[in-house]
């Protein structure tokens, strides 16, 4: 059932599950946050679902020593969830679909994902419960609407040739929002478009990026920068200020002063 090597397996559902003992370059691993940051509970880090993931492993390797355990709901356009284990640190990724999923399919899921990973023959009952729960026709539907939206003809995905707008966004909210930004979604555009280079779509929730910076003739820090920005527009919604919209307000040009290459990037911005 499993390509060995290959780290893909086919979750008993039929759904891709990823299992994976070595780091992947996509998305890389969560981004360490500077030591500036208060060590706030990052709003992503599910602590409740991590111990349902410490409670399985605790009944499958009784003995062994438990690793530090991290979870997170990512956004997924079908159920896929992956576990990995780099440097002795479990992190999971479960698909935000099952955010709202009862405690029996969290650790039927945990379960399956730990047993993959280690190896280990997989319980029948929490199988069952799993593949129930993924059947059933709320999922379903769950499924077919996010795809329907997310799949739509304009939303082009995150993951480029070149850079992973999802990898980008993880490092710099680490680097300059203590990973406290909620991820929108993101997405390169269609075309190659260099009258806008990105926006931030509030109705949609949506971060859109020119495929212009998807090359490697583009600086890390161009595309880091365009993103930077749209983030601060996350962090500073447009006011007003009396009759006038206040987009770029004083304390979001502040904050876009502090992108350490910002006149490198805004000179590559001009060239393009
Ligand atoms: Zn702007």
């Amino acid at each position: 059932m499993d390509a060995p090597g290959s780290g893909l397996f086919f979750a008993p559902a039929g759904m891709r599950v990823l299992v994976s003992a070595s780091p992947k370059p996509h998305p890389a691993p969560w981004p360490l946050l500077p030591a500036s940051c208060p060590p706030a509970i990052l709003p992503s880090v599910a602590l409740d679902v991590a111990a349902i993931f410490a409670e399985e492993y605790r009944a499958l390797r009784p003995r062994a020593p438990m690793p530090p355990v991290e979870v997170r709901f990512r956004r997924f356009t079908s159920l896929n969830t992956t576990i990995r284990l780099r440097e002795g640190r479990l992190f999971a990724s479960l698909s935000d679909l099952l955010e709202g999923a009862p405690d029996p399919v969290l650790h039927a899921i945990a379960h399956i994902l730990l047993a993959k990973l280690y190896r280990r023959p997989i319980d029948r009952a929490q199988n069952l419960r799993y593949k129930r729960f993924a059947a059933s026709a709320a999922v379903q539907r769950q499924t077919e609407l996010i795809r329907t939206t997310r799949g739509s003809k304009r939303y082009y995905g995150p993951e480029g040739r070149y850079y992973h707008l999802e990898e980008v966004f993880d490092a710099l909210n680490a680097r300059f929002f203590c990973g406290l930004l909620g991820r929108p979604n993101l997405t390169w555009s269609e075309h190659h478009a260099k009258r806008s280079l990105g926006h931030y779509d509030a109705a949609h929730n949506t971060i859109v990026v020119s495929r212009v910076f998807d090359r490697p003739s583009s600086p890390r820090y161009a595309i880091e920068y365009l993103l930077y920005h749209e983030m601060l527009h996350l962090k500073h919604p447009v006011r007003m200020n009396g009759l006038r919209r206040s987009v770029h307000s004083r304390e979001f040009k502040a904050d876009e002063a502090r992108f350490p290459q910002l006149a490198e990037a805004l000179a590559f911005l001009k060239r393009l």
